[in-house]
């Protein structure tokens, strides 16, 4: 008898270590091993039922890094755990749902007799997302980004399914997030010409193919060159001078970025210390994935330190995208800056988010007024009529907190007249100098 319950003891611990191998101890649900067996398992043909198929969505959360850095880790775990119970909502046996990672969950549909199927599914979880979670007295909005696969015959293993349920996801998230997308071909094929850059991006990287060019920056009153915006070129070895719209996004989403612009801030300090004439200011284009660090303002002042560049011919550019990534801490990291003398500029100032409301409470030395407005002056009367108090008021408001203006992408004499007449600042733009390389003491030895 004694032998009987020791046995059955053994079991159930057995049972229980199975379970915690299997499992994800936040959620409780399955984890991916145990998701892999049973795509495995799913994708053995069974001669019976010849056209159904298993399905594989792959989801998630949009911005759960956001979620966590500014409520806590606490918080965090709080939202994943809702999301796993509403994802399991969503689903009947013999259905699974699992977490991958961090915020990665996945949907295991046994049968589907049509992509659609899948679909449905997916809208359903979006829709289950949508109402909002209750969190710590606030309301929080959660959506997700969801890749789909389903599984055909021609998969042979879990990680292939995986893989490219995956690939969609990237295309979902690619697309502006908060969506599904369902794998097709085209989608891999793309999804190799994003490798391939990646690929030459850190190669790029590893042979110092990025360069800075300097576009002059001058008063508009007198003319005068007082400063440089520092733009990122990759000088590649087969296709020439490359532009950031070819590859910035992707370096953005690869996070290499983060490491290119930090060769970026190193070669362009020191190129203005060594070649760039006594008294100009230089600015430089800050990503927002910067911002996020800590330690960013340190780490500045490092190649200020390396470069012998004064703090006061320095100002780092951000949008107001990244400031709404998380507004206190980017003002801090700001503040930390401007207490060393480095300044800051709003870029792109009136495209996106545009509310006046924040400016006053940022430590700003520079607003950069978009070149899509200086685009719309001096079309003729009526069009720009508009246009002109819009930048009326931001010069105004601008002068009253004791702001700089930067008007960008002046591209006429009209347009830097009519900017001039307003009691514009500064401008930059092609009328006034196209980016240059800076060296050997004079401004420019080859344009763009
Ligand atoms: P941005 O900061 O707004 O930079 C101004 C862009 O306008 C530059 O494009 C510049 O070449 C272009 N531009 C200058 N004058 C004119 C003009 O008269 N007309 C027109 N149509 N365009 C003009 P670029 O160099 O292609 O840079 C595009 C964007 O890439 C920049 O926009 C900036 O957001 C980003 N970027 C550039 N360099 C870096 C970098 O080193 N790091 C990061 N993270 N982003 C960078
Ligand atoms: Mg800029
Ligand atoms: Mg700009």
């Amino acid at each position: 008898m004694a032998l009987r319950k020791e046995i059955i003891e053994r079991e159930r611990v057995q049972d229980q270590l199975k379970h915690q191998v299997m499992h994800d101890p936040l959620t409780g649900l399955p984890n991916r091993s145990y998701l892999r067996d049973r795509i495995d398992r799913a994708l053995t043909p069974s001669p019976a039922e010849s056209r159904q198929f298993c399905a594989l969505l792959y989801l998630d959360v949009d911005r759960f890094k956001i979620i966590n850095d500014s409520l806590g880790h606490l918080a965090g775990d709080e939202v994943l755990k809702e999301v796993a119970t509403r994802l399991s909502g969503c689903v009947r046996h013999p259905d699974l749902v699992a977490r991958l990672s961090g915020d990665e969950f996945a949907i295991l549909l046994e049968t589907v007799e049509q992509p659609a199927d899948a679909n449905a599914v997916a809208q359903r979880v979006m829709d289950a997302l949508a109402a909002p979670m209750p969190l710590g007295g606030k309301e929080l909005q959660v959506t997700a980004s969801i890749g789909i696969a389903i599984g055909h015959d021609h998969y042979l293993t879990a990680d292939e399914v995986l893989r490219d349920a995956d690939i969609a996801l990237y295309r979902a998230k690619e697309l502006g997030r908060k969506r599904y997308q369902l794998f097709d071909e085209t989608l891999a094929r793309n999804m190799v010409d994003v490798l391939t850059l990646e690929g030459e991006l850190r190669a790029a990287l590893k042979h110092d193919q990025f360069e800075p060019h300097f576009q002059p920056i001058c008063r508009l009153d007198d003319g005068q060159v007082v400063g440089y915006e520092a733009l990122i070129r990759w000088n590649h070895p087969q296709r020439g001078v490359l532009l950031p719209a070819v590859f910035l996004k992707i370096a953005e989403d690869s996070g290499l970025i983060e490491m290119i612009d930090w060769r970026m801030f190193e070669l362009s300090c020191e190129r203005l210390q060594q070649h760039g004439p006594a008294n100009t200011f230089m600015t430089i284009n800050v990503s927002a994935l910067h911002l996020r660090h800590d330690d960013f303002d340190a780490r500045l002042l490092q190649v200020l330190a390396r470069t012998g560049l004064p703090p006061s011919r320095l100002v780092v550019e951000v949008t107001e995208g990244a400031l709404l990534d998380n507004p206190e801490r980017v003002r801090g990291t700001l503040e930390r800056l401007r207490e060393v003398g480095i300044g800051a500029a709003l870029d792109d100032f009136g495209t996106g988010y545009s509310s006046l409301s924040y400016l006053h409470s940022l430590p700003l030395r520079i607003l950069k007024i978009d070149r899509a407005f200086v685009h719309e002056l001096g079309k003729g009367a009526n069009t720009s009529t508009t246009t002109t108090t819009v930048v009326a008021a931001v010069l105004a408001l601008a002068r009253a907190l004791g702001i700089s203006v930067v008007a960008e992408g002046i591209e006429t004499p009209i347009q830097y007249a009519a900017l001039q007449a307003m009691g514009c600042d500064m401008g930059q733009g092609y009328w006034i100098g196209h980016p240059l390389r800076l060296e050997h003491g004079r401004r420019a030895d080859r344009p763009d």
